[in-house]
């Protein structure tokens, strides 16, 4: 076998002609001198189309490669312009890069790849790019997936959520897809404007097609829903109806720890102060201490240990589906009703105001595991992409990672 021949599957260039590999001893680089192969030649970048050539471009172009061994690998090329009736004169596709991309295509799949996977800065010193690079080519990767997959198409069942980020100062708007267990669009911003602009990309046709939405108590959401999908079921979800209820119970915690510090009980106040973490976790989760803590808390603190109560069977009783669970519910209202707990007195009266909705969501029984993983995951996701300066490379990074369009690895055969 010919070196050139080895070359050409160790770069694994589809539709190129490898002409010659060098040893750049300066830069310690491998650069491979490539070309289209004829039937990729004179196509506009954009669409593709065989066009009239232009001219010669700016010469010679390098696209930085995956690594061969330990060294970077750069593939050089003329780079020709033609003239696209469509597009005007542009640079001339190239068989190995997407358009306008310093980067290969497999070293774009390897970046995105990877992104979803690990942190950054495994990511940033595995493949020698900075952060920002990361935000560009995740960007582009997501572009091309999402215009050769519309991840608005057959949407049925949906969840609309708002998830916060840069420590609760930025919102996303978030839609998922119950059925396909994805996420389908996010923009920054949480008001009308922005859910509207998730119904005009979807249109009115597909819109009327939308059976189920599922979304927290909001007015914004609610309203926007009403107006573009009137015909939908409107669902609670069991995600928020829970954090409404840990949300009571701080307010309670954190009034019997004021009270305990008024009256002068360091004891109570101090014991209180880790009691947290041991109120919000399901009992199942609890380590040890947090176990005693909660026995301390029912030992001595009557009315916060009735508001944990009180949470705990709101969480079991909104997961029982059907007329049983009505029934509980109405059982779980009366209780929060006579409990003496401002907190909860109230939020018995929010959970009744949006009493159809949750009815609705124990009739039709709507994911929720994906609502409440998404909402985790993107969460962990917006740390990861806190370095990116704009939000699109952020939301590319979670549609990648949550809606189903990580590329695979280059030169691996997929089943
Ligand atoms: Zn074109």
């Amino acid at each position: 076998m010919s070196g050139v021949r080895v070359w050409r599957a160790v770069l694994g260039v589809e539709n190129a002609v490898v002409e010659g590999v060098v040893l750049d001893e300066d830069e310690q680089v491998i650069v491979a001198s490539v070309r289209a192969g004829r039937r990729q030649r004179g196509r506009c970048g954009v669409c593709r189309r065989r066009c009239r050539g232009y001219d010669g471009g700016h010469g010679r172009r390098r696209w930085r490669h995956v690594d061969a061994g330990v060294l970077p690998v750069w593939l050089e090329a003329d780079a020709p312009r033609v003239s696209c009736p469509e597009h005007g004169v542009v640079v001339a596709h190239v068989p190995w890069a997407r358009h306008g991309a310093g980067h290969t295509t497999a070293f774009d799949d390897t970046v995105a790849w990877l992104a979803v996977a690990t942190a950054r800065s495994t990511v940033c010193q595995l493949l020698r790019i900075a952060w920002r690079t990361v935000g560009a080519i995740v960007t582009r990767v997501a572009d091309e997936a999402k215009a050769a997959r519309d991840p608005l198409q057959g949407l049925r069942r949906i969840g609309i959520d708002e998830i916060s980020y840069k420590r609760g100062h930025r919102y996303l708007t978030v839609v998922v897809d119950h059925d396909a267990k994805r996420l389908v669009w996010a923009a920054p911003g949480r008001d009308k404007a922005t859910l509207r602009r998730f119904f005009d990309a979807l249109g009115a046709d597909r819109a009327r097609l939308i059976t189920h939405v599922s979304a927290d108590g909001a007015d914004w959401i609610a309203d926007v829903v009403a107006e573009r999908c009137p015909g939908a079921v409107r669902c609670a979800d069991p995600f928020h109806l829970v954090a409404w209820a840990t949300d009571a119970l701080d307010e309670v915690r954190r009034q019997v720890w004021n009270d305990a510090r008024r009256s002068g009980d360091q004891r109570g106040a101090k014991g209180l102060k880790g009691a947290r973490y041991a109120l919000w976790k399901n009992p199942g989760d609890l380590t040890q201490p947090q176990q005693v803590k909660l026995a301390w808390i029912a030992a001595t603190n009557k009315p916060l240990h009735r508001a944990y109560e009180l949470k705990e069977a709101f969480r079991k009783v909104i997961r029982i589906k059907g007329a049983h669970g009505s029934h509980l519910l109405d059982d779980w209202l009366a209780w929060a009703s006579r409990s003496r707990l401002t907190p909860f007195v109230e939020l018995a009266r929010k959970i009744r105001r949006h009493r159809t909705a949750i009815e609705n969501m124990l009739e039709h029984d709507l994911s929720n595991a994906l609502i409440e993983s998404t909402n985790t995951k993107i969460r962990l996701l917006m740390r990861m992409a806190f370095g990116f300066k704009n939000t699109d490379a952020l939301i590319a990074l979670a549609m990648l990672a949550l809606g189903g369009y990580r590329p695979d690895l280059p030169g691996r055969l997929t089943a």
